[in-house]
């Protein structure tokens, strides 16, 4: 049994208690202030926007929203923690109950718990790789705000620990409340797991394998727990209590200590912060403001672009991709079944390899959706061939803005229109008959499938120009004479 506990940097300016900024590229220990650092006598004040980010989470894992909820302190001693203790919520998480479904391999829907989602602010970040003997502290991080999501031990397998992480980080990205990014660290998964005889009702012992900071650190460290806690069973001994670290290298968990219990960090309320307290139509107003979700997004891609389920699903898994497609249609001239596969086929074709090839995410992409939207039109309306569509759009890719994008394919459209013209189709498919000739006679004795020999080397000849139906029509009509 598989649980995990994911925490996700929200996306506001500014921290959970105070005004100092939350931006990741600052420079070390230059977005502190006496409040994120511990000062004695500073007063911590609620960031409005991280309630708001948390409900719209909350909402959209189908959870209940607490009226009235305190802050705790969870008391601990760490070097980067000068205040000894991190503001969290105990007892009464902000939003409960909740669950979200994924889809499996199978097709089958699952349905995922989802125990709670309270606020927590992040601690600062200690850095050992710069000295041999010297710990460096950075405490820009310190009082950064973060949700944290609590699964119940629903999932039974690697794969679907992989899949449900995949749904909160979409989820989350979607909201506009994070912004997915696992190596800056702004999402962070813990994950419980433990395992329980076949045929008995009888839970094993979890073990906590802490820190995972890549969707295949997740699965690789699933994994390896699972096949040590499985030696450990069958060898006749018992699984303890532990919070444990992965090795990435060796593919291996090991024990850290044992795993605190609540009660070790001596959790009291936060006598410096009133009680939150959020009214209906606080939550109401929020969730009439809530983006669409991926699921939806999905149908209805399905229905107003007449796209088949499986591009439906590709295209919307990520929210940036699927506006970009959308911006491409908007710009479409013709708005009909095909003119939408069409830019559907380019931008899943096309544009994702050039994103692959460079790593780059679609926000990075140079070439405005606008000029996929006409390279679309013309090879819907039968001007290009998408032969010819696939150089335009390799060629755009060297402009350096808009405007020199635009014009690079309004030269290289002329240049490779469809050539409709019988006559000069017709001396290109006697000239590739003429330096054929052994193929030429193959073909009269019977050998009918090297039609597809000749139309090859015709295309070839015509730069992808030639009308593929004036093509086939008159290459039939020369050989068969
Ligand atoms: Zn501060």
């Amino acid at each position: 049994m598989i649980g995990l506990e994911i925490h996700a940097q929200m996306k506001t300016e500014t921290k959970a208690f105070c005004r100092c900024s939350t931006d990741f590229h600052s420079s070390p220990n230059s977005n502190v202030c006496p409040v994120c650092l511990g000062f004695p006598g500073c007063l911590p004040v609620l960031n409005e926007k991280l309630v708001e980010f948390t409900i719209r989470m909350g909402l959209a894992a189908n959870c209940r929203i607490r009226s009235s909820s305190i802050f705790a302190r969870k008391n601990y001693f760490y070097p980067d923690l000068t205040k000894g203790y991190q503001i969290t919520q105990f007892d009464t998480p902000l939003c409960y109950d909740g669950y979200l479904n994924i889809k499996l391999k199978n097709k089958e829907i699952k349905k995922i718990g989802i125990t709670r989602i309270h606020i927590e602010e992040d601690a600062g970040k200690s850095i050992h790789d710069f000295h041999d003997d010297e710990t460096l502290i950075d405490f820009n991080r310190c009082g950064v705000p973060l949700i944290e999501i609590v699964s119940e031990p629903d999932m039974n397998s690697t794969e679907e620990a992989f899949l449900y992480l995949s749904k909160i980080k979409q989820t989350l990205v979607y909201l506009d409340i994070n912004d997915g990014n696992m190596e800056e660290g702004s999402l962070r998964c813990d994950a419980n797991i433990s395992l329980k005889l076949k045929g008995s009702d009888q839970l094993g012992t979890r073990t906590e394998i802490k820190n995972l900071n890549s969707f295949k650190n997740v699965s690789d460290a699933i994994e390896a727990e699972i096949k040590r806690q499985t030696s450990v069973l069958e060898s006749g001994e018992k699984v303890s209590y532990h919070t444990m670290t992965y090795n990435a290298k060796d593919k291996t968990t090991a024990a850290t200590r044992t795993k605190e219990e609540a009660h070790d960090y001596r959790y009291f309320p936060e006598p410096d912060l009133v009680k939150l307290k959020v009214s209906e139509e606080r939550i109401n107003m929020v969730r009439k403001n809530l983006p669409e979700f991926p699921d939806e997004r999905r149908i209805r891609f399905i229905k107003e672009y007449s796209l088949p389920e499986s591009d439906s699903e590709e295209i919307t898994h990520d929210r940036n991709f699927a506006d970009y497609f959308e911006n491409v249609t908007g710009y479409l001239t013709v708005k009909n079944e095909r003119s939408f596969r069409t830019a559907s086929n380019i931008v899943r074709a096309e544009v994702r390899k050039v994103m692959n090839e460079k790593k780059i995410g679609i926000n990075e992409f140079p070439v405005p959706a606008k000029a996929i939207a006409l390279i679309a039109d013309s090879v819907t309306s039968g001007k290009i061939s998408i032969t010819a569509s696939k150089e335009i759009f390799t060629k755009m890719l060297s402009g350096k803005n808009e405007e020199e994008i635009l014009k690079i394919f309004k030269e290289s459209e002329a240049n490779l229109s469809i050539v409709s013209d019988t006559s000069e189709i017709e001396s290109i498919v006697k000239i590739v008959i003429g330096s054929n000739p052994k193929e030429a006679e193959r073909y009269k004795s019977g050998e009918k499938k090297l039609a597809g020999f000749f139309v090859g080397k015709i295309m070839q000849e015509s730069k992808g120009k030639a009308d593929p139906k004036i093509v086939n029509e008159l290459l039939i009509k020369i050989l068969e004479v």
